[in-house]
């Protein structure tokens, strides 16, 4: 450790919770203030891994902790307020949080070890947020190698290897590293090997035993530039994840009277059920425009060679009266404008036969301006809709 800089407990024990400290350096940051501490238990953002949260105490006085940063080999500890240096403080970090990250971070390298390991596959990036852990993989993977790889971290975690880390010249690291090695590393690097899988060149914070993990599980991948990018969570995240998504599942089964896995089942029943329906309607509506039509075209008011027709319904779709206008606009000389009402909005189309002059498109802007509402189209159809009060 170099002189004056802060002394990393969490690369020694990453299980310490709290301890006391001396701050050497209070700066003033954009916002609030960055101290420096002889000795610290918080994990600076980096390598992947987000920063620890926690609490700074002294006297009766308690500051939080929201952000932890590492600049120029200096751990500044982001708080609202300056803390004089030479005070004597007890630092305690959140350590739910801290425990879900070494969960993710170890599940992390479980997967990169399987998908190095059973496809050949290099881990080209790593991303943690508060919902989801990413990997992207230099090639794509498919499903059945993404379930062989999730399998293979799991057993791993059943089996409660240790994991052990260790400082060594980036020669003798390049030689211990299992997957790919950042050969620009020189000097002392720090190792992070778990027993009979991953070995490699890692600052972040990992559980002492694979057990500790619990779980690993991928929820989804996805083509990402040249590979694949794959979607996990890890121990308590992924228990609650899990635990959300089949209260889902659940509900839904029960509302369908199945099993559950007889959901994708129920899925395509209902699929289904919306063609046929679907179908019928085109059917129903087919019916309505044949009859509806000779009557309109009578009723069209006559007026300089055209028949202006125009009519308003409370239950026809958009889409049958789209269809209605043009088959009415078939007759050269029809000027059309139909009304229906769907979905709290009420829709219009225009359409016209080639004789009648002027565009759709100049009638639906009328028609936008005088209900305040939003569409366009061709010269001979055009349509729009308009919020209804
Ligand atoms: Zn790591």
């Amino acid at each position: 450790m170099r002189e004056g800089r802060t002394v990393r407990l969490y690369e020694e024990n990453v299980m310490q919770r709290s301890c006391q400290a001396v701050v050497m350096n209070c700066v003033e940051l954009k916002q609030g203030f960055g101290v420096e501490l002889d000795q610290t238990v918080f994990y600076p953002e980096g390598g992947g891994q987000l920063s620890d949260t926690g609490k700074l105490s002294y006297g009766d006085k308690t500051i939080r902790i929201g952000h932890v940063r590492e600049k120029d080999g200096h751990i500044f500890h982001e708080i609202d307020e300056p803390v004089a240096a030479g005070t004597a403080v007890k630092l305690e970090i959140d350590w739910q949080m801290r425990f879900d990250h070494m969960q993710q971070h170890c599940g992390e390298h479980l997967l990169s070890y399987g998908f190095w390991k059973l496809c050949q596959a290099d881990n080209v990036g790593f991303h943690m947020t508060e919902e989801m852990v990413t990997i992207d993989l230099s090639h794509e993977v498919n499903a059945e190698e993404i379930r062989q790889v999730e399998t293979l971290a799991n057993a791993q975690i059943q089996e409660n290897r240790p994991i052990k880390t260790a400082w060594m010249e980036a020669g003798q690291a390049a030689r211990c590293a299992t997957r790919k090695f950042n050969d620009k590393l020189t000097g002392l690097v720090r190792v992070v090997s778990i027993e009979g899988s991953d070995a490699c060149t890692c600052c972040g914070t990992h559980p002492p035993m694979t057990g500790m993990v619990g779980l690993v599980k991928i929820f989804k991948a996805e083509k990402h530039k040249d590979g694949t990018r794959i979607y996990f969570l890890c121990g308590r995240l992924a228990m609650e994840k899990i635990q959300k998504v089949w209260q889902e599942l659940t509900e839904a089964v029960q509302q369908l009277s199945l099993k559950d896995e007889e959901i994708k089942l129920g899925v395509e029943r209902l699929q289904g059920e919306i063609k046929d329906l679907q179908d019928k309607l085109s059917q129903a509506e087919e019916r309505w425009l044949q009859a509806v039509m000779p009557q309109l075209l009578e009723k069209a008011v006559r007026k300089d060679g055209l028949k202006i027709i125009e009519a308003h319904y409370a239950d026809v779709s958009p889409g049958a009266a789209r269809k209605l206008a043009q088959c009415l606009a078939a007759d050269p000389q029809a000027k059309v404008t139909i009304f229906c009402q769907a979905q709290g909005r009420l829709h219009y189309v225009v359409a016209q036969g080639t004789s009648v002059p002027g565009s759709c498109r100049a009638r639906i802007a009328e028609l936008n301006k005088e209900w305040n509402g939003r569409g366009g189209g061709k010269d001979n159809l055009a349509q729009g809709s308009a919020a209804m009060e």
